[in-house]
């Protein structure tokens, strides 16, 4: 029988565990290195200034209320979402055989998506996901029933992709299988395939006839190109590869506490197509009714001004470059000062790595000594969130690794 005493205590959630850790310091010269979230230079959450025009725009708005939006969202917030990644002359779009869902956030995106596989995938295939990879992955698809496999990613020796590992395990891998592909800026590494191996890892996976499942939580914030950040998704669609896109507007929006996202399903090209898309986004829709029966309004009104008007849009653009540009900016300025101190070991894989993280290559003991010695709080797999540092902080950052790797 059920008792409240079978309960066994669940571990502290090891990134929330960090922030708290960081918050209780009080040290001034504490560093968050450890939540994926951007911050300005003065190490303050960022309200894009294109966002807070949306925002001051629906206050003024005399028609908005409060009522529920739809099962599926915001029309006008996930026809725009679905442009924004396929392209808006997309095939998939013009055949009407995309599907597209709001919901909460990337998070409810993976969830959604793995929930239907989960039920409506007549083999119910094991997902392989990249070693490493966003931890939240392996919770949200083991509780929807899939079993998990891994797929080599990071190689330790490079710090760059471990190309020959992830293709020779695709090819292993039964027929048929789902693969979790992040489209840009993986987390938590920063390693990215180029084009031209996106191009193989594609023609390994229609040998093998896998399914890609892409997880999108930093377009815009990898290249500050749009475009350029939807490229690996755009190339799959061209291919005619049936997929699913999780998509996340927290961080290309600042909208991280809105839950703002969408996921999408896009069939095959064929005669029938956009009937069996229709049907799935009937499917969909039940599953989003009893989870969560209808997403939240508020960001979605946001992202939805901004993608719907050129001029916004336009701004956001100037926005996205202003955050990836301070970004990269940092990697250059962390490089450049690890390399003058002469800082055993290379460091070029900081600068040619991209997004929001980079996997450091430093020990869990290291990062350990980081926090316990000099108060900067990063995950013990040696990931930093580039986002943490600014002009204020990449000497005594830079002095702190030298340090530990000494
Ligand atoms: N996928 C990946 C790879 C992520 O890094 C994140 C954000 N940490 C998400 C999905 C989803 O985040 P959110 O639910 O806040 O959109």
């Amino acid at each position: 029988v059920f008792t409240a005493a079978t309960v066994a205590a669940a571990p502290e959630d090891p990134l929330f565990g960090l922030m708290k850790a960081y918050r209780e310091d009080p040290s001034d010269k504490k560093v968050d290195l450890g939540i994926g979230a951007y911050r300005d230079n003065n190490a303050k959450p960022w309200i894009l200034p294109v966002v807070k025009k949306a925002d001051d725009a629906i206050h003024k708005d005399p028609s908005l209320n409060h009522e529920y939006l739809s099962i599926g969202g915001l029309p006008d917030f996930t026809s725009a979402a679905q442009k924004l990644i396929v392209g808006a002359t997309s095939p998939a779009i013009q055949e009407k055989r995309i599907c597209s869902l709001q919901t909460i956030s990337g998070t409810g995106a993976v969830h959604l998506g793995g929930l239907f596989l989960s039920k409506f995938h007549p083999q119910k295939p094991t997902i392989y996901l990249s070693n490493p990879t966003w931890a939240n992955h392996n919770q949200i698809f083991t509780n929807v029933g899939l079993s998990l496999a891994n797929y080599p990613y990071f190689s330790k020796e490079t710090k760059g992709l471990d190309f020959n590992g992830m293709l020779q395990a695709l090819r292993a891998a039964p027929n048929g299988s789902i693969i979790l592909l992040h489209a840009c800026a993986h987390n938590p590494t920063g390693v990215d395939p180029s084009q031209d191996q996106w191009r193989e890892i594609a023609a390994v996976m229609r040998e093998r006839q896998h399914f890609p499942f892409f997880d999108t939580a930093y377009q815009g914030f990898a290249s500050g190109d749009l475009v350029r950040d939807s490229w690996a998704i755009r190339y799959f669609v061209e291919q005619g590869f049936e997929l699913c896109v999780a998509q996340s507007f927290a961080k290309n929006f600042g909208l991280y506490g809105e839950r703002t996202g969408a996921f999408h399903f896009v069939s095959a090209p064929g005669a029938d197509a956009s009937t069996a898309n229709s049907h799935i986004a009937s499917q969909l829709a039940i599953l989003q009714r009893s989870e969560i029966s209808n997403p939240p309004a508020y960001g979605a009104r946001i992202a939805s001004r901004v993608l719907n008007d050129p001029t916004l849009f336009a701004e956001w653009e100037d926005d996205l470059r202003t955050m990836s540009g301070r970004i990269q900016e940092m990697r250059r300025g962390l490089r450049k000062r690890l390399e003058a101190k002469g800082t055993p070991g290379s460091w070029d894989h900081i600068t040619s790595q991209i997004g929001m993280f980079s996997f450091t290559g430093l020990s869990e003991a290291q990062v350990k000594i980081l926090r316990d010695k000099w108060h900067v709080y990063m995950t013990k797999n040696g990931r930093i969130s580039m986002a943490g540092l600014n002009t204020n902080n990449l000497d005594y950052f830079a002095e702190a690794v030298d340090s530990v790797v000494r």
